[in-house]
Order: structure tokens, then C-alpha cells, then sequence
């Protein structure tokens, strides 16, 4: 499987690096990975100017694939492709549904899936206005995202929470809380998948990533998916071996609808 992507990233690579040959034979270049309508959108994405090219995958999950595309001016963004193929849209369409900025009553899989990105970049934005740090959304097409390259001055992604623990797992935890409280009481919303696979460790800072399945606090699942995201995230630290309970986060957030 690895092998598969690497060499679709390769050929989507190739194509925006020949953004502007247009011929149709040039579009259908075979990806495995990519259909055509997504290979078309990162084509506009390069002729809007947005990438350069595409250098390399960071990160392969279920749904999506993050690439790092590189600008014309040498800077990197990260770009975020969701799998047409692979998402699961029945999820998509349950965490839509309660959601009154989104009344699509869909059941096409592709528009699900284009509204899961949009919500998952205005979830972004609404995070960013709400200073919350997390990575600034740049612009999204179709299953396209495009957001602001968290990493380090060389240009190399920084790693999940999970893959580098912090150093200083109390200083780590007392930023990650603020944050959440800001998340919920100033952007609004319930992260729903919080944990440190989510939480990008930039130099001992820590950045909130992954908020598609964001909910709006009036969203029937509001509750719920925050009690799940405080139980996640006080296991994870306690065993890092900050000293905190469900009651004192729960408290301390003080999230009031
Ligand atoms: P998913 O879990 O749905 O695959 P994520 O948004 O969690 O998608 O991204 C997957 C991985 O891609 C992250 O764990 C991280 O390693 C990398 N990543 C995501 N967004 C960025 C970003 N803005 N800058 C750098 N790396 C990122
Ligand atoms: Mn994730």
C-alpha cells in the first residue's frame, strides 16, 4: 500500500510540476491513489498560484493523505486530500446532519465529502479568528484543503504529540488546556477525536489539528464527544504523569451552552 502511494505522489508530483500542460492525456496520467476530478482541482490549486510543486507525502491515514506542496516563493503549505475512494461518508453525512451551517440533505458521496472539507475549513478559520492555535486554513477546492505548514525552519513537519512527547509534559499540558478552553468557550466548538495523535508538538508548543468532525455546541453530539475528549486527553497525560482528573479539566474548560 505504501509503496502505491508513494509512487501516485510521485505522479501527482510530475503533474503539477507540468502544471501548464493541459492537454486531457496529461490529466489522466494514472493515479491509484487520486481520481481525476482531484487530480483537476490540485491542477487549478497550482494555477491559482497556491503550489508549486508537491514534495513528498507527510502523512497517510484512512481518509486523507497530507502532502507538503512547496509556493513560488520557496515556502511550504501543507495540503490535504481526502480520498474519494476511502472516505467514509456515512460517518461525513452523521456529523453534518446536526449541524445547522450544513442542511445539505445529500446522499452523493462526492458532495458529502466536499462539505466535510468545507466544514473542516471553516472549522479552521472560526479556530484561527478565536486565536486558538491551530494551522491557518489557506483555502480548500472540492476534497482539497490547503493550510498554513506547521514545522520547523528546515522545512520538516513537526511531529505528532504521540510520535515526540513533550519534554515537559506539565508546561505541555498547562499550553494544550488553554487551548481546549479556548477551542470550546471562544471558537465555539467541540473537537470530537482530541488526543495527541491531533496535537502536532511544535518545538514544545502544542497545535490542534484535524477538526472536520468539529461540532458546533449546540450540536446534539456536543456533550458527548466532549466528555470523550477530556477522558482521552486526561489518560494521555496522567500517563506522561501530569497530576489532573476529569473533574479539574471538565472544570476548568467550564463549558457552558
Ligand atoms: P487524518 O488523521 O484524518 O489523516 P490529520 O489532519 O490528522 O488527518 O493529518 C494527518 C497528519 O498529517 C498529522 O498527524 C500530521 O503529521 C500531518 N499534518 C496535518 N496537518 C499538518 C500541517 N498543517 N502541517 C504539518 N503537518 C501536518
Ligand atoms: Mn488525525
Amino acid at each position: 500500500m505504501d509503496s502505491k502511494i508513494n509512487k501516485a505522489d510521485d505522479e501527482v508530483q510530475k503533474l503539477i510540476s507540468r502544471k501548464r500542460l493541459k492537454s486531457v492525456e496529461d490529466r489522466r496520467v494514472a493515479s491509484e491513489i487520486f481520481d481525476k476530478l482531484t487530480l483537476e482541482s490540485l491542477y487549478k490549486l497550482a494555477n491559482q498560484g497556491h503550489i508549486d510543486i508537491l514534495n513528498g507525502a507527510i502523512s497517510t491515514g484512512k481518509e486523507a493523505n497530507v502532502l507538503k506542496g512547496i509556493k513560488d516563493d520557496e515556502s511550504p503549505i501543507a495540503v490535504k486530500i481526502y480520498r474519494i475512494a476511502t472516505s467514509d461518508f456515512k460517518k461525513m453525512n452523521y456529523y453534518i446532519d446536526g449541524d445547522p451551517r450544513f442542511n445539505v440533505r445529500t446522499k452523493n458521496k462526492r458532495q458529502v465529502i466536499y462539505a466535510w472539507v468545507n466544514k473542516e475549513y471553516r472549522n479552521l478559520k472560526r479556530l484561527a479568528e478565536a486565536n486558538v492555535n491551530v494551522p491557518e486554513p489557506v483555502t480548500t477546492l472540492n476534497n482539497i484543503l490547503l493550510l498554513e505548514f506547521i514545522g520547523d525552519k528546515f522545512g520538516n513537519a513537526s511531529p505528532t504529540a504521540k510520535v515526540k512527547p513533550p519534554k515537559d509534559p506539565e508546561s505541555f499540558y498547562q499550553k494544550l488546556i488553554k487551548e481546549i478552553k479556548k477551542f470550546v468557550n471562544d471558537g465555539k466548538l467541540i473537537h470530537g477525536d482530541l488526543s495527541n495523535f491531533n496535537i502536532l508538538n511544535k518545538n514544545e508548543t502544542p497545535v490542534i489539528i484535524d477538526v472536520s468532525q468539529s461540532v458546533v455546541l449546540d450540536h446534539p453530539l456536543a456533550r458527548e464527544l466532549l466528555k470523550r475528549d477530556i477522558e482521552t486527553i486526561v489518560k494521555e497525560y496522567k500517563k506522561l504523569g501530569v497530576k489532573t482528573s476529569y473533574e479539574e479539566l471538565n472544570e476548568y474548560i467550564d463549558f457552558k451552552r
